[in-house]
């Protein structure tokens, strides 16, 4: 197939890209940058475009008109942005995304849209007076394409910009469907992560995620910040397995995920940021540890410290993936230990090439 792949360049888009152009495809791929794309550059199947998708100039129609498919990934997807550029955020992920979305209806090619789990919001077991009888049950946290309520914070809480930005979007795609007979995918990622996820921060104002920041506190021996004591819980998804139930996506073998939501997401691999900050610590001692850098300490900072005014948080969110596993006979078969160790030594190995090319 012929595929544009918008942000093809960014975590998720360059180990798509990568399984991609292994399948034989032909990818036209579109991003700010091509760093994390670098090992396929050269590729005789892939045209790297580096363009804002914001600026003029560059042929959309044209592009989309020319490909098979369209996957759109374009978006900030990162907590520490929704809180700093609520607006540009709104920007990209819902007007921006929403003329690419209207090329693909104009000529009549599918996409798929990666969307966010952040749609399905908090749990309704967190909420004040909550009439649930145990609020620990799995259930209340397990969230389903087409059968789960959103529960949002209000409006002075600008973390959920991003996550109504995302929905707005998909209920316009829905709505394309209805009326206009478009074809789409809508994918809902659980925390995918793995190499690449993000760049550690390099400036006292970089807001990775938190996988980045806990890499970074143990690289460095500085203190590992749980955001208000860490009690939020997320399924973290390993990439492999995330790019795998994504080729099916893109394969859509019988048409199965036309017009389709998707979560794809390790239901099994639950763990508290806490917990995780532990686990990573504990693999970091036992297999990379250089003993010259001291293990780091675990604290506790306040939320609006952290990531400023209008912070608020998803408590807990579990993928239900029964929808993957039958349209698309998908499981995912990584565990959380494994997912971290292989993520941490990615970082650990980038690390010591650094060192090793500054002498
Ligand atoms: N978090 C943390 N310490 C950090 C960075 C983030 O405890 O150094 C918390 C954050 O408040 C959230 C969770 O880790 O509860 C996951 O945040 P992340 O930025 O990775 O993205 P999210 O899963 O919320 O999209």
């Amino acid at each position: 197939m012929k595929i544009l792949a918008l942000g093809a360049a960014g975590f998720i888009g360059s180990h798509l890209t990568h399984r991609l152009l292994k399948e034989g495809h032909i990818v036209t791929a579109v991003d700010l940058q091509s760093e994390k794309v670098a090992e396929d550059l050269d590729h005789a199947n892939l045209t790297f475009l580096q363009q804002d998708i914001r600026s003029a100039g560059w042929d959309l129609d044209g592009l989309v008109r020319d490909a098979d498919l369209v996957i759109d990934l374009i978006a900030y997807a990162n907590p520490g942005l929704y809180l700093r550029i609520p607006l540009e955020v709104f920007r990209l992920n819902f007007l921006e995304n929403l003329k690419i979305a209207e090329a693909c209806v104009r000529h009549g090619k599918r996409l798929i849209q990666f969307s966010t789990c952040e749609v399905y919001g908090r749990t309704a077991a967190s909420l004040q007076n909550a009439a649930v009888a145990d609020p620990e049950d799995p259930i209340h946290a397990t969230f389903s394409e087409d059968t789960s309520e959103y529960i949002l914070g209000p409006v002075a809480k600008h973390r959920w910009i991003y996550s109504c930005a995302k929905q707005l979007l998909e209920r316009v795609l829905h709505a394309y469907g209805l009326e206009h007979g478009f074809n789409y995918t809508i994918v809902r990622p659980f925390n995918f992560i793995g190499p690449k996820i993000d760049f550690l921060p390099q400036k006292e104002d970089d807001i990775p995620r938190v996988f980045s920041f806990f890499m970074d506190a143990l690289l460095n021996g500085t203190p590992m910040k749980l955001v208000n004591g860490g009690v939020n819980r997320r399924c973290y998804t390993y990439i492999d397995d995330a790019i795998e139930c994504t080729y099916r996506i893109v394969e859509n073998r019988g048409g199965v995920c036309d017009r389709q939501i998707v979560n794809i997401g390790s239901p099994h691999n639950e763990v508290s940021i806490r917990q995780m900050a532990e686990t990573m610590r504990e693999i970091y001692a036992a297999k990379f540890r250089d003993p010259a850098t001291p293990l780091p300490e675990i604290i506790s900072v306040p939320g609006e410290q952290f990531y400023g005014e209008g912070y608020d948080d998803s408590d807990r969110r579990i993928p239900d993936i029964a929808k993957a596993s039958t349209l698309l006979g998908w499981e995912p078969v990584w565990g959380i230990c494994e997912t971290l160790e292989t993520t941490m030594r990615y970082y650990v190995s980038e690390r010591r090439k650094t060192a090793a090319s500054n002498g």
